[in-house]
């Protein structure tokens, strides 16, 4: 078995690897050991993941979702949203969680609210720009997840680490280069909505593929709200605005089953056949290139 990122003989390895990091949640999308090597899985946790995970903004993320880290840890060397025994949760009628001490009446709860949204808004800013760390951490999810959603199976896997298609994302995302993989980022809804109210039941993250009928690939991912889409086959991302667009700025990850019918065209499915991969490689031969 070779690795899908470096091609080196993975038969020894004995690390599964976390499409999505394990410490943002995700105990469901898991590569089997060998489809990521043991060296490259390490490197993707050092050079990937970790600067991506550990700057200020989703630290601050993280505590807020209280996302455990791999040793089951919470963060809590920020004090703002307060998380704490001594502190105790309330929920505006917006929704907004608030950390106090002691109960606070409405308008006390409002002008925490009012400073919570300044606070998102500045960290927005960080978050929707174009991000190298961010832009790499995506490049190795969408090509993981693309394998993930054809069944992560050995041929897939062969196909996915040994097609040109894929030579220039997997490279960017194993070894960087100094030029911005670009991607798509917006929010699609407020990171206190994740929770429903419920933080038992809060959604951190939700993926998916999408395949355009011009033969493009994106990989799709929203995180605490905020929507980011990368293309599988070249740094440009104006196949998924114009998609957006057609689509009157409807997140791929929400659109009913009609609509995906529609518009993601046979491909929005996981691959379980040798002819489905066929298929999907022959769309990739003739269409992936964009001009
Ligand atoms: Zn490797």
């Amino acid at each position: 078995m070779k690795c899908i990122f470096c091609r080196q003989d993975s038969t020894n390895s004995v690390s599964v690897e976390h499409i999505v990091p394990n410490s943002f949640g995700n105990n469901i999308a898991i590569l089997r050991k060998g489809i990521v090597c043991d060296k490259c899985n390490n490197y993707f946790a050092r050079k990937v993941e970790q600067p991506f995970l550990e700057s200020e903004t989703v630290r601050v993320l993280r505590q807020e979702l209280e996302l455990e880290n791999k040793r089951g840890k919470l963060i809590k060397d920020y004090t703002y949203p307060r998380v704490g025994k001594e502190y105790v949760k309330q929920i505006s009628t917006d929704k907004f969680f608030v950390y106090t001490k002691e109960d606070l009446s409405e308008d006390e709860i409002a002008e925490k609210v009012a400073e919570y949204q300044k606070y998102t808004a500045e960290t927005d800013k960080v978050l929707l720009e174009q991000n190298i760390h961010t832009s790499r951490l995506l490049a190795k999810m969408a090509l993981e997840y693309f394998v993930y959603r054809c069944n992560s199976t050995d041929e897939v896997c062969e196909y996915v680490g040994a097609d040109q298609v894929f030579e220039d994302i997997r490279n960017y995302a194993r070894y960087g280069s100094r030029k911005i993989w670009t991607y798509s980022a917006r929010r699609i809804y407020s990171r206190c909505e994740a929770y429903q109210g419920d933080p038992f039941s809060a959604v951190n993250w939700e993926a998916d593929i999408l395949f355009l009928g011009n033969g493009e690939v994106y990989f799709i991912i929203v995180m605490f709200g905020i929507e980011y889409a990368i293309c599988i086959n070249h740094p440009m991302v104006d196949g998924y605005k114009d998609w957006l667009e057609k689509n009157k700025g409807i997140s791929p990850l929400y659109t009913s089953i009609e609509r995906i019918k529609d518009s993601y065209n046979e491909y929005a499915k996981t691959i379980y056949s040798k002819a489905e991969l066929n298929e999907l490689k022959q769309l990739f031969a003739t269409k992936g290139e964009r001009k």
